[in-house]
């Protein structure tokens, strides 16, 4: 029974139970038979994939009696995010909020992070990920100093990965288990395939585990690394675009993250802020999906990953249940420059000419 059917006792309580949602026109306008389906996670309380994890990493300190109401500082280096759930979780619980976030981060992000009555630190965004000056040397040099500071440290916690091992994870598996197959959609009953991008890459080491351990075992975990990140398996992958600065926020690191377990991604791909910006576009004017750049990615790697040598039996295969995560929203980046050229300097819809023409009448 879904928790959203009853009053719930506070925002901590509409943290995840996301859709999971079929990208029919995309796949068919891709040529695709397989089902294409989105899990949309911008419609938890904080907007992302990363509220889920923002709790689990808040309840599970205060049962270690690591937060004091009142006098714990939770001070976090995150994409934005993960500050936006921790913060929301610290206003409901009485903790201070301090988030250190790089400057290319939006400002909408940070915006929301002050309203929930965080401080923001920016820190440039060049900076290695172990230098004093970066968001994480920021928020340990702070943390240091401040008294009650606590990092919950969302790239060593295994409350990241197991924040989707138990929740993000089982919701997919079982909505897909419990939609049954039908002659004009058919199912395989399984996940097949899932994509995602990577940031801590909490997300796709717990939902690779999730899937694989007591779900389906043969299941592709398709991992999407942007240009210039160290994510991508073999190394190799990354080094033609070594040092390549890329717009999309929350995914690609210059280090690899404690929580992410490549083991437990098949197979990678690395995608380019076009194509995924490309990828976005397509999710809003055929779906109707108001996703943010990261979704994008994900997509575009899913698509890419489909046509390829090792996708292109799937792609063609009714029942398979292909699965992309679409981590957050476009709210997050309404005044980005590559949001605002698509979404104003698009080409003008049929109706614009009828419409000037009308009003030019009178
Ligand atoms: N997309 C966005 C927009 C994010 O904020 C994040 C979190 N950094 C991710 C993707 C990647 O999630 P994870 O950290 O679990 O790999």
């Amino acid at each position: 029974m879904s928790s959203r059917t009853h009053i719930i006792d506070n925002a901590l309580g509409a943290i995840g139970e996301t859709p999971l949602i079929r990208l029919d026109r995309i796949a068919a306008q891709e040529g695709l038979q397989c089902n294409l389906l989105g899990k949309l996670e911008y419609t938890s309380v904080g907007g992302s994939v990363k509220d889920r994890i923002a709790k689990r990493m808040v309840e599970k300190a205060e049962e270690e009696g690591k937060l004091i109401p009142g006098k714990s500082v939770v001070i976090e280096p995150t994409s934005g995010n993960t500050g936006i759930g921790l913060a929301l979780a610290c206003a409901v619980k009485g903790y201070s909020v301090i988030i250190t976030m790089p400057n290319k981060m939006s400002l909408e992000k940070e915006a929301a992070l002050r309203a929930l009555g965080a401080e923001v630190v920016r820190t440039p965004t060049e900076a290695a990920w172990d230098s004093p000056e970066s968001h994480i040397g920021v928020a340990l040099r702070l943390q240091r100093e401040i008294p009650g500071g606590i990092i919950l440290d969302q790239y060593r916690n295994i409350n990241n990965p197991l924040a989707h091992e138990l929740t993000t994870g089982p919701e997919i598996v079982n909505a897909v288990v419990a939609t049954p197959s039908t002659p004009t959609k058919p199912s395989s009953g399984k996940v097949d395939v899932f994509v995602a991008g990577a940031g801590t890459g909490g997300t796709i080491t717990g939902i690779s585990r999730a899937i694989k351990k007591t779900h389906n075992p043969d299941a592709i975990v398709v991992g999407v690394d942007p240009k210039g990140s160290v994510l991508a398996v073999p190394a190799s992958m990354n080094e033609e675009d070594s040092g390549t600065m890329y717009i999309v926020e929350g995914i690609g690191y210059d280090f690899v993250p404690d929580v992410l377990d490549r083991a437990d991604v098949d197979t990678w791909l690395k995608t380019g802020d076009e194509e995924s910006f490309e990828a976005v576009r397509k999710l809003m004017r055929v779906e109707g999906l108001l996703v943010g750049g990261s979704s994008g990615s994900a997509l575009s790697g899913a698509l890419r990953w489909l046509k390829s040598e090792p996708g292109k039996r799937i792609a063609q295969t009714k029942s398979a249940n292909v699965v992309v995560l679409l981590p957050d929203g476009i709210r997050n980046y309404m005044s980005k420059p590559w949001f605002l050229k698509m979404a104003l300097e698009a080409e003008p819809t049929p109706l614009a000419s009828t419409i000037s023409s009308i009003l030019k009448k009178s």
